[in-house]
């Protein structure tokens, strides 16, 4: 029996049972999937993810692989309505480090102990002084015992942990296509507020760049031609568009993150708008602010601390999930009139002061972790 399982071998998971093993806890992982997922998702990794991910190791191998960039741009017609710049945060990595999740995923697998693979867990209960869980793995169902049981299973593994229901769930409206390919550029992140909705580029590794944009609220039958059209119209790009998806966005938040010995990180707990990309560093600082405490735990009595721990957590999805939600709305296609009062306001707004509350944002400086990280 381990003393901690973590279910999910997701960036959250990996990057869990990475901290516990350096910390000299006996932790297992299990994964319903049996290779790695090479879909790409998360590409920002922001200060204080990086700052937590040091004790692991990942932190140099992460930005071995990374662009790192140092500064962003808010524009519209052409024109800079605010520049963001992370390069001048008081921070040990005063940058956002972009690179595909599957890389991610690659650099914490090689940290974390061997992942079981193929391994669904089907059921997660409380049963005394430990946790019992049901599997069915690659010969058939499997009991597994351990003394904690994190749950870092993404969405798909919600109801793991929470009844139908239990975790209030906002479905947006909008529509987004997006691809990563070989696009011009440096290591500015670029937001285009236009008329026709957000574009946004953002540096990857390799002259490659993450290209977004807002497709409205009906579904876009044909993504490649969609966002073709919409690089060309609004920002004058013109780049291979022929692998690109789409994607729509939910924000849930769950109202608590722990019963008894079973506790719950990432995206099985809470899901925000990637229009900020936030969502896979709010799970990994859950994670790695969880991982002392566990360590603690294991070694003696319960930490007193995860009251706080977990009300600090939920505390920093909500502001995420508010953040995210205004990003979505600033994001949406808007009247000739509506686009320039939002032009000219923002132009105000993030003007002076505002830009530094605003680069605080991006940066997470809200997340009490972050700060202590
Ligand atoms: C288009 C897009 C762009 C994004 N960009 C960003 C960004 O730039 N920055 C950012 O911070 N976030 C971003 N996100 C969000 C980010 O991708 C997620 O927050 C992140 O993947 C969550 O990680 P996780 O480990 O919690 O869950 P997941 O990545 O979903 O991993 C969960 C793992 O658990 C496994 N699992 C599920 N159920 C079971 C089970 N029953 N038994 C065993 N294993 C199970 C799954 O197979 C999976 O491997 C983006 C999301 C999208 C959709």
């Amino acid at each position: 029996m381990a003393d901690v399982l973590v279910v999910g071998a997701g960036p959250v998971g990996l990057a869990l049972a990475a901290d516990l093993r350096v910390r000299g806890v006996d932790v297992a992982i299990v994964e319903r999937r049996t290779g790695l997922d090479a879909g790409t998702r998360a590409i920002g990794i922001h200060s204080p993810s990086l700052a937590h991910l040091e004790a692991s190791g990942a932190t140099d191998a992460l930005l071995a692989r990374a662009v790192r960039i140092g500064r962003g741009e808010a524009r519209a017609d052409g024109r800079t309505l605010a520049t963001i710049r992370f390069d001048r945060l008081r921070a040990r990595h005063p940058f956002v480090a972009a690179l595909p999740q599957s890389d991610t995923v690659d650099v914490l697998t090689e940290l974390a102990p061997a992942v079981s693979r193929g391994v669904r867990v089907t059921a997660v209960r409380e049963d005394g002084a430990g946790v019992r869980v049901q599997a069915v793995g690659p010969t058939g169902e499997v009991d597994l015992r351990a003394g904690i049981v994190v749950v870092a299973s993404g969405w798909a593994g919600r109801e793991l942990v929470y009844r139908p229901g239990a975790v209030h769930t906002h479905h947006y409206s909008d529509r987004y296509a997006m691809v990563d390919v070989a696009a011009p550029g440096d290591a500015t992140a670029l937001v285009h507020l236009e008329r026709g909705g957000v574009v946004e580029s953002f540096p990857l590794p390799g002259g490659r760049r993450r290209l977004v944009a807002w497709a409205g609220k009906a579904d876009v039958p044909d993504a490649a031609e969609f966002l073709r059209a919409a690089l060309a119209d609004r920002v004058g790009l013109d780049v291979d568009t022929s692998t690109a998806s789409t994607f729509r966005v939910r924000r849930a938040v769950a109202p608590a993150l722990r019963r008894g010995r079973v506790i719950v990180v990432g995206d099985a707990a809470h899901e925000v708008s990637p229009i900020g990309g936030q969502g896979m560093n709010l799970g990994l600082l859950d994670a790695l602010t969880l991982s002392p405490l566990l360590a603690e735990w294991v070694r003696g009595t319960e930490p007193r601390r995860l009251a706080a721990w977990e009300q600090g957590r939920l505390a920093s999805v909500r502001h995420a999930a508010r953040l995210a939600f205004l990003n979505t709305m600033l994001g949406r296609g808007a009247s000739a009139p509506g686009h320039a009062t939002r032009s000219v306001a923002l132009r105000t707004v993030l003007r002076g002061p505002g830009a530094a509350a605003f680069t605080r944002a991006y940066a997470m400086d809200f997340d009490a972790a972050a700060r202590g990280g």
